[in-house]
């Protein structure tokens, strides 16, 4: 139950305090005494249990103003005219139940009070502010998948801002003005790109593994070796994603090593389909044994079965050219025999999060047929961003400028020793006394489970907790990871062997390392 104070009551004094968040020191200082004073003789009034929680400079509930007292205070009628009264009048309830509660328990002093329109107009913002926010990616993983994996190019940027707004030709045939297929917008690109006689795209790549297990061996058999029966993350397991597909998974060869011949062996009347799947998320290594795509090929046409493989990054790019770890292209894989190849469009490709499918004609329009492809079907908004991301393809030599996944797989390392050379001194002193700082050699990640066996050299800053010994060490870590996030551009680290890492190759020095020295002199506060 709401108690407004009643005018000429002390109350009212802290009431009309509560208004006033810019009112002069003195009439503060003044209210703040009557407050008090209340608080003192509310407790007394109302008997022993409130006494009991009612320290001197509580306020009790009585002080509180009612939500339309609130609402009328001018601070508050300018967060109105800006956000409108209903959403407003919301968070004051809110807000006033809260601080009411603290009143009961005896937790809100009484100068808090004269705070409330500013602690309103903070929930307001608060409330308002995006849930999805930039942060600063200082992991040393380049595709992080829990940080959105690739960062989508300027040009990919641009045609998602210059189409989202306005009607579009998303499924409208320009040259012939009649209904299109959304599809055409990247399939001539994709097939360009990659030799592919056709090509459509899904939602993701599991969305693209379904649907073409689905579609090629729905009600049949399909044939996968035991060494690549991988669990992606998440639910999607290869076995499952079979079930869910309503296709028989026939296993053969052992965790370590397949043949040939046992894809010959299992191959009979009910298969529909061999499926080969790019281990990515993990290295089998030793005493082993694959049957490469180019290989199963001629076994596949040899049983008149397709040959599918499921490459997980697929590189349009050959990575060697630039040192880095080789990955499976596409391209290659037609050329060496697949019949249907997918892949991830927010991995390697550097593009937004889609499915990619590309192969023999006839296939893809089997899969670009089935029912589930409704479903599956990639919006427009990451349909802009990826018919973008594949004409940057058409340039090559511009790749590594222009699209952001290439241009930090590429950055050389004394580049991001430099940067860690210029960021020391200023990260040395935000943090100490209680971090000692060094500039170290280390190694990072391509990430989206691109060979993760495989680090990239890198460069960066540690920061080494300042401690007598042992104890303490997690602590301080914990409490400087927590203040990095907390910061208005979050940044995240990564803890290795009691040390903080902060990797830069990441750090954008055009746009980010500004915004990162900016925040210094908070993070230095915050440590303080
Ligand atoms: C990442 C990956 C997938 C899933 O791709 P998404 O685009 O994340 O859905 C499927 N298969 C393999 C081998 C992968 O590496």
């Amino acid at each position: 139950m709401v108690h407004g104070p009643t005018a000429g009551s002390p109350a009212a004094a802290s009431d009309s305090l509560a208004h006033g968040a810019t009112a002069a020191t003195a009439v503060a200082t003044a209210t703040v005494a009557a407050t008090t004073a209340t608080a003192t003789a509310t407790a007394a009034a109302d008997g022993a249990a409130a006494a009991v929680s009612a320290a001197p400079g509580a306020a009790v509930p009585k002080d509180l103003p009612s939500v339309d007292r609130l609402l009328r205070d001018e601070a508050v009628t300018h967060l109105m005219a800006r956000h409108g009264h209903a959403f407003v009048a919301a968070e004051a309830r809110r807000l006033l139940e809260d601080w009411r509660r603290r009143a009961v328990e005896g937790t809100l002093a009484a100068h808090e009070l004269r705070h409330l329109p500013a602690e309103l107009e903070r929930r307001c913002e608060q409330r308002l502010a995006p849930r999805m926010r930039r942060v600063i990616n200082l992991t040393g993983t380049v595709l992080h998948t829990n940080l959105g994996r690739a960062l989508l190019a300027d040009e990919a940027l641009q045609q998602v801002l210059a189409c989202m707004g306005s009607p579009n030709n998303l499924e409208f045939d320009l040259a012939r003005g009649e209904r299109g297929d959304r599809d055409s917008l990247v399939e001539s690109l994709l097939c360009e790109i990659t030799g592919a006689e056709a090509a459509t795209v899904v939602n993701n790549n599991a969305a693209a593994v379904l649907l073409g297990i689905a579609a090629l061996a729905g009600g049949k058999e399909a044939i996968v070796s035991r060494g690549e029966l991988v669990e992606i993350g998440g639910a999607f397991r290869m076995p499952d994603v079979m079930a869910a597909a309503g296709a028989r998974l026939v296993e053969v060869g052992t965790t370590n090593r397949t043949h040939a011949r046992d894809y010959q062996a299992a191959i009979g009347p009910q298969t529909a389909l061999l499926l080969k799947v790019h281990t990515s998320n993990y290295a089998i290594q030793g005493f082993t044994a694959s049957v490469s795509e180019a290989e199963l090929a001629p076994i596949a046409r040899a049983a008149g079965v397709p040959l599918m493989t499921d490459l997980g990054s697929g590189s349009l790019v050959d990575l060697a050219q630039w040192s880095l770890p080789a990955e499976p292209l596409p391209q290659q894989m037609l050329a060496d025999g697949c019949d249907v190849v997918t892949f991830s469009g927010d991995k390697l490709l550097g593009g937004p999060q889609a499915g990619l499918i590309v192969g023999r004609q006839d296939l893809v329009q089997k899969i670009r047929k089935f029912p589930m492809k409704r479903a599956l079907r990639l919006s427009k908004l990451p349909l802009a961003a990826l018919e973008a991301t594949l004409r940057l393809y058409l340039q090559p030599d511009r790749l590594t400028q222009d699209l952001p996944t290439l241009r930090l797989l590429t950055r050389p390392v004394d580049q991001i020793q430099a940067q860690a050379d210029r960021l020391l001194a200023r990260v040395q002193d935000a943090v100490a006394p209680r971090f000692a700082v060094r500039v170290s050699a280390m190694r990072g990640q391509i990430g989206s489970g691109s060979l993760p066996v495989e680090t990239l050299p890198s460069s960066g800053l540690v920061l080494t907790p300042q401690l007598p010994g042992k104890r303490g060490v997690g602590r301080a870590l914990d409490e400087l990871l927590t203040a990095l996030r907390a910061l208005p551009l979050p940044v995240i680290a990564r803890v290795q062997s009691d040390e903080l890492w902060l990797d830069l190759r990441c750090l954008d020095e055009a746009r980010e390392e500004g915004e990162f020295i900016d925040q210094l002199a908070l993070l230095k506060e915050s440590l303080a």
